[in-house]
């Protein structure tokens, strides 16, 4: 009896341990980016997100309701980590990036889906907020982690850039003559485009790093923008770029977006960029 106790007395203890780091972890996540970070349900249905999960009692199915919706995730290390993961990511953007875009919370889920797809993230303009999927085991590609992380931030900052519509036709003229991009990111899960890899960085024809980069304007912005703030993964656009003059005028504007979007004077971005040549 007495050994119950003491391994009950041992796991509460430890819960409430790890409880209190992780309300401390997000608070000072929050002074830091002066955002809110929210990871209960409640707190996603308060700011105005549709709440996901309705389990039936009979086979334990998740009926998936429509609009952007969160499954929420256990309060465990993988999310510390996570948070500290999205922590040094977001931390490499000026000062006052995210206030600049206009970015008020990130909701950080185990699950998270736009209608019945199934996503990495997803920029919910409607609240300001982004909502990212965190359950990723560590040790998991992080290359990937961070890739999700800035291309849906660029998704999100885009709306709030100012004389956007001058930057998007400047981008589409960048394009080879007679180009047409596809209808946006959701042609991945079209059944016709099944067999299509747009995955890789193939750079599939001059001016595109990818097949995915081909599918609309504003993917092949996200992912060329991803790829600067990415150095895991900025190779895949170093290599290309020498040989490529279209490559070369999209990373140029590219950069001219992000230093309207963040007000810096000096060229921060191209120093990002030159640091890791
Ligand atoms: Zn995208």
């Amino acid at each position: 009896m007495r050994f119950v106790f003491t391994l009950f007395a041992f796991f509460l203890v430890s819960y409430l341990a790890s409880s209190q780091y992780l309300e401390k972890t997000i608070e000072s996540f929050e002074q830091h980016f002066q955002i809110a970070l929210f990871i209960d349900s409640m707190e996603v249905i308060n700011h105005g997100i549709t709440p996901v999960e309705k389990r039936s009692k009979m086979g334990n199915v998740t009926v998936i309701v429509d609009g952007d919706s969160f499954i929420p995730q256990r309060k465990d290390t993988v999310l510390y980590q996570y948070i500290d993961f999205l922590s040094a990511e977001l931390s490499k953007y000026p000062e006052k990036y995210l206030q600049n875009i206009g970015l008020e919370a990130i909701a950080l889920g185990a699950e998270l889906f736009v209608g019945k797809t199934k996503r990495g993230g997803i920029p919910n303009h409607q609240t300001n907020t982004i909502l990212y999927e965190a359950s990723y085991a560590m040790l998991y590609d992080e290359a990937y982690m961070a890739n999700v992380i800035h291309h849906e931030l660029h998704h999100f900052a885009e709306q709030t850039l100012e004389k956007r519509e001058r930057y998007f036709k400047k981008w589409e003229k960048i394009n080879p003559p007679k180009f047409k991009y596809g209808y946006g990111g959701i042609m991945q899960y079209d059944p016709r485009y099944q067999n299509v890899d747009f995955a890789s960085y193939n750079h599939p024809k001059e001016g595109f790093v990818s097949n995915y980069a081909m599918t609309g304007a504003e993917e092949d912005r996200a992912m060329i923008v991803s790829l600067i703030m990415n150095e895991r993964e900025r190779a895949e656009l170093l290599k290309w770029l020498p040989s490529d003059q279209l490559l070369q005028k999209k990373v140029k504007l590219a950069i001219e977006m992000l230093n309207t979007l963040s007000g810096t004077s000096e060229n921060y971005w191209t120093e990002v960029m030159t640091g890791y040549q």
